[in-house]
């Protein structure tokens, strides 16, 4: 009805624009709903320990399963939860069941060590994230050196007295701090040396072509340098080949996470994967 609405020969129901909009507006609303609809569920993406080619921790990654539109990237529905505060229920809803599944873990013995989080920028900055956290500490009982807080620069760079007070304060606790997607935003070294961080990330753009491209290795290379500098672990994420595993391997990374080793999965897949028995390469 909206064709008609506009008239005969309207292109705009086929500007993408108008399209995305249309898009957009759907997925908000059925957005609104997916927590209580219990549409929404983590996956997980086990990292590997360099040092002992062991699944020890994993990155967790949400998925959406909605009953409307089917499964949506969270490529696609995190900006837009962001740009209208529905992500402060959804971070809540991955904190919570992030913490619950620690609990079970650590009840049934199971030796997963760390979970890493996804923090949104727009949760970091301008919801109570600190607060929220020292609930699910007292609610589940669970060890914050268990869990890395994934946050981007994004997130720092507005306001960095700020972000470093928050981040201190997050240490303080217990969390590890991880600096994910590192290289593609607008890095600057002057913010990373004030930045209390534990782990580097590095973005998976500085991994293809590694093995053929010498800048990329002279970029890892140096980024493994500074990061030791700073006295953080290097994880580097997107390995999606055995010589790109090989080469990383060689340059002493700390985490290797990527489709070559395995793809996010469900908990119950995760908990056979990480049973302590060494990764061939
Ligand atoms: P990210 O945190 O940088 O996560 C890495 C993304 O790369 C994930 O996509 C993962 O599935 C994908 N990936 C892992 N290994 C490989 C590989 O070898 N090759 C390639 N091509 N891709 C790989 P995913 O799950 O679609 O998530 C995309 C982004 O959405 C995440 O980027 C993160 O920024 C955001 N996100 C996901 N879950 C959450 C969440 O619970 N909270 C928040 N705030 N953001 C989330
Ligand atoms: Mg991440
Ligand atoms: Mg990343
Ligand atoms: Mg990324």
């Amino acid at each position: 009805h909206y064709a008609k609405n506009q008239g005969r020969n309207n292109f705009q129901l086929y500007n993408p624009e108008v399209h995305s909009q249309k898009r957009e507006n759907l997925i908000i609303n059925e957005l609104k709903q997916a927590v209580s609809k219990e549409e929404l569920s983590l996956y997980f993406q086990p990292k590997i320990t360099v040092k002992s080619m062991q699944a020890e921790e994993a990155e967790v990654l949400l998925r959406w399963n909605s009953e409307k539109l089917g499964m949506i990237s969270p490529g696609e529905f995190i900006p837009i939860a962001e740009k209208n505060g529905l992500i402060v229920e959804i971070s809540e809803y991955v904190l919570r069941s992030a913490f619950k599944q620690l609990k079970e873990w650590e009840d049934t013995e199971f030796p997963i060590c760390c979970l890493a989080i996804n923090i949104s920028p727009v949760h970091f900055q301008y919801g109570n994230i600190y607060q929220m956290l020292v609930g699910l500490i007292e609610d589940y009982q669970v060890d914050p050196s268990k869990v890395e807080l994934e946050i981007t620069e994004t997130s720092v760079m507005k306001n960095i007295d700020q972000a470093v007070q928050t981040l201190e304060s997050l240490r303080e606790l217990g969390f590890r701090i991880a600096l994910d997607d590192f290289g593609t935003g607008l890095s600057s070294l002057n913010y990373l040396q004030q930045l209390p961080i534990d782990t580097l990330k590095i973005d998976r753009t500085f991994v293809n072509d590694l093995d053929q491209d010498t800048t990329k290795q002279a970029i890892v290379k140096t980024v493994i340098q500074l990061a030791n500098h700073l006295g953080a672990k290097v994880t580097v994420e997107g390995v999606e080949t055995k010589q790109q595993a090989h080469m990383l391997q060689l340059l002493h990374c700390d985490h290797l996470q990527g489709y070559y080793f395995y793809k996010p999965m469900p908990c119950r897949q995760l908990e056979k994967v990480c049973d302590g028995e060494k990764v061939h390469m």
